[in-house]
């Protein structure tokens, strides 16, 4: 089978960084070392972190005094930071510098009291943070369907920002249709970072010149699961897994072109993996 590989696939500038800075800590020997939450939304990876002793804790109350927590790419709410402070952890923010630049424009154009609309995934952890940072009322919604329950004043003061790797093409929708129902206009953060942008326009070229798709990444992360949907919304046969374990030959059969992609948290080691079984069919 052949395989068209795209050449976005795997890790982005902001997850790239992150796993750095938890390297270097470990390099330097800081310890114990926690991070808040997964570092990142892949399994295999988080697994190896844990053989090299990395502790992940569920609240800022878990870290001990001294101890070296990693803030990671997604970032914290504002709340959890200060615990952390108050506690005597020594951070460090690993926090993507594009989420960041989310974080406090938000914290920018809601200064003023400003409604937050927020297109974005209420249970993620970058959208926890994100809303942290709204200075006055927030809303969060996850699709245009949605946003259209929302209880709107039509001459209320709001503010439009989204996740940081929503869909570009739902979001302007949504800026399209919300434009029409307030009058007293909408100004719009662009939060979107453009690496989920490219990545989803590749997938969607790779999609149109082959007979299925693979998309590689944690159940758990967001954008590989945005990618599989996009994948699978151009109607061809598309199977998300996390490994090569999770492809199944049936599925392949009388197929020639298979594409690959995968999400922003997949290390290349586990999308090589998946390029060679589908190579050796
Ligand atoms: S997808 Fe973009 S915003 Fe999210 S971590 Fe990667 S570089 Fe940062």
């Amino acid at each position: 089978m052949k395989v068209l590989r795209a050449n976005t696939a795997g890790f982005c500038m902001g997850v790239g960084l992150a796993l750095k800075r938890l390297d270097r800590a470990l390099q330097e020997q800081r310890k114990p070392i926690a991070t808040l939450g997964p570092i990142i939304h892949n399994p295999q990876v988080l697994a190896e972190y844990a053989k090299k002793g990395v502790r992940r804790i569920a609240r800022a109350e878990e870290a001990t005094r001294g101890a070296c927590v990693i803030i990671r790419a997604h970032g914290i709410p504002r709340t959890e930071e200060a615990r952390l402070v108050e506690r005597g952890a020594q951070l460090v923010d690993a926090t993507c510098p594009r989420v960041k630049a989310a974080q406090l424009a938000i914290a920018r154009a809601t200064r003023q009291e400003q409604c937050l609309l927020l297109f974005g995934e209420a249970d993620h952890p970058e959208v926890r943070g994100l809303l942290s940072y709204a200075c006055a009322e927030r809303y969060v919604f996850g699709s245009l369907d949605e946003c259209k329950t929302l209880p709107l004043a039509p001459a209320g003061r709001y503010v439009l920002a989204a996740q940081t790797t929503q869909d570009i093409r739902q979001f302007v929708a949504i800026q399209a249709y919300l434009e029409q129902r307030l009058a007293g206009g909408l100004p719009s953060l662009q939060t979107i970072c453009d690496a989920t942008e490219k990545r989803q326009s590749e997938a969607l070229e790779i999609a149109a010149r082959v007979d299925c798709m693979v998309v590689v990444g944690g159940r758990d992360s967001g954008n590989t699961r945005r990618l599989a949907e996009l994948a699978a919304g151009t109607g061809i046969p598309a199977l998300h897994v996390e490994n090569e374990k999770g492809l199944d030959a049936a599925f392949f059969r009388g197929k020639l072109f298979a594409g690959l992609t995968a999400g922003a948290s997949t290390p290349k080691s586990l999308i090589d993996a998946v390029e060679f079984f589908l190579e050796s069919l």
